[in-house]
């Protein structure tokens, strides 16, 4: 390639606008990357990998170049965007769709209400990528063969709503803003929705949570509308003591490259406030070093690791899931090797809406069925709370009691019974 032609080929690729045009969203795009699949064996397991997904194609180019095709089924960031069939395994038994029963806790189209003093606003449906493990594909990206998404109505519409409950409702200080992803926001709405929550006292603390800066850190550095919308309502906030903060979703330490050390600086010589959270995954991040890795690189960035979350129970990755006992693992080899406040906080976000407790926190936990039980004392105080290990993480014996509906029913039982059991021991 000529010189000029590369360079021309670089400014483009640290375009945040040519990186959106150029998303790969359909399988036969893949083939050029791939490179030597001459019998078509890894397309057509692609293809059998979104026919079971949740969650539609959606890729950069910036991150197509990160993942190491010649070893295309191993790779941490291909396993996070990129299905393949063969790896695929049958969901456990206890998940059911929206299994954070996100939809039940809303009290208005687009705001998630679980928390007292803390809401979740789904500012659109869309993400400049698509992640297979989202917890919120029963609605997030586009239709797929398995779902049919509920629809999050033109936020438009629905924006005065949310204002005025969140006026009527000053119990709430501390609002989520999130998606689908801000990054998708154009810089005028992004602006409104962050100077529309600032308009409302009670409104003490304002998050923008993105994997944008983990796929399309070039927005940050070429899309100076959109930066400066964010950095204007981070000063707004800081004029009148509202902290407005920027929380990102890294998984893996080779997701932070050049331009993403660019970004960051940039928003951390602008002021923005920057926090991580993670999620735990096999074959991605369920190693101590990686993870040392990752919470050392945000470190630097001054992006606080914040937390690292279990895989909720989500259709089509059930082979990422880790059993708790290898998250409390991995949350003991990381302790203690960096600041404590950049040590992120291991948590489960309990099926069943309990909210985000602390892994360790289980009152019981049998690694035999798996189960652990969890209670949520500011959420649902009368409530039990289960997540389950995955099944590949289990015995033969108890992988085959969980297929049988009748024993499974009985697992269940006994955990909720055994965490009763010790809590009344303790009352
Ligand atoms: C995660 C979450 C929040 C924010 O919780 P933090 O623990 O403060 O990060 C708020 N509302 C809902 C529904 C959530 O899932
Ligand atoms: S960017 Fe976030 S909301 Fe969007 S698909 Fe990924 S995990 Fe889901």
């Amino acid at each position: 390639m000529s010189r000029i032609a590369h360079e021309t080929m670089r400014h483009e690729f640290a375009d945040a606008a040519w990186q959106d045009h150029h998303a790969v969203t359909r399988v036969d795009q893949l083939r050029e990357w791939m490179g030597a699949d001459a019998d078509g064996n890894l397309i057509r397991d692609v293809e059998r990998g979104l026919a079971r997904a949740p969650m539609a194609l959606r890729i950069t180019p910036y991150l197509l170049n990160l993942i190491d095709w010649s070893n295309f089924l191993e790779d941490p960031i291909r396993k996070q965007f990129i299905p393949v069939g063969s790896e695929l395994l049958p969901s456990h038994p206890l998940l059911k769709m929206d299994s954070l029963h996100e939809r039940k806790s809303s009290p208005v189209d687009g705001l998630v209400h679980r928390y007292k003093d803390k809401v979740l606003l789904l500012a659109t449906d869309r993400c400049p990528v698509y992640c297979r493990f989202c917890t919120r594909s029963y609605s997030v990206g586009l239709d797929t063969q398995s779902v049919l998404k509920k629809k999050v109505s033109p936020f438009q519409s629905r924006w005065d709503t949310i204002l005025a409950y969140l006026r009527v409702t000053p119990v709430i200080a501390d609002v989520v803003v999130s998606g689908g992803d801000c990054f998708r926001l154009k810089p005028s709405r992004l602006l409104a929705i962050g100077m529309g929550l600032l308009s409302i006292p009670s409104i003490r603390r304002i998050r923008f949570a993105t994997k944008g800066l983990a796929v399309l850190p070039m927005k940050i550095t070429s899309d100076h509308k959109w930066t400066d919308a964010l950095v204007n309502i981070s000063d707004a906030g800081r004029d009148q003591g509202v902290e407005i903060s920027f929380h990102t979703h890294f998984n893996h330490p080779r997701e932070i490259t050049d331009y993403t050390i660019a970004a960051a600086e940039l928003l951390f010589k602008r002021g923005i406030r920057m926090r991580n959270q993670s999620v735990l995954m096999a074959g991605v991040n369920d190693d101590p070093e990686v993870m040392k890795q990752l919470v050392k690189k945000l470190s630097d960035l001054h992006i606080q690791p914040y937390y690292v979350y279990t895989c909720d129970l989500v259709d089509g990755i059930e082979h990422m899931r880790c059993s708790v006992r290898l998250a409390c693992q991995i949350e003991k080899a990381v302790r203690g090797i960096t600041a404590g406040y950049n040590t992120p906080l291991f948590v489960v976000d309990t099926p069943g809406g309990g909210g985000k407790r602390d892994v360790h926190s289980f009152e019981h936990y049998n690694t035999q069925t798996g189960l652990a039980v969890y209670r949520a004392l500011s959420v649902r105080p009368d409530q039990l709370f289960t997540y389950p290990d995955p099944l590949q993480s289990l015995s033969p014996d108890a992988q085959a009691a969980w297929v049988d509906p009748w024993r499974a029913k009985g697992m269940l039982r006994e955990a909720v019974r055994a965490a009763r059991v010790k809590l009344m021991g303790l009352e």
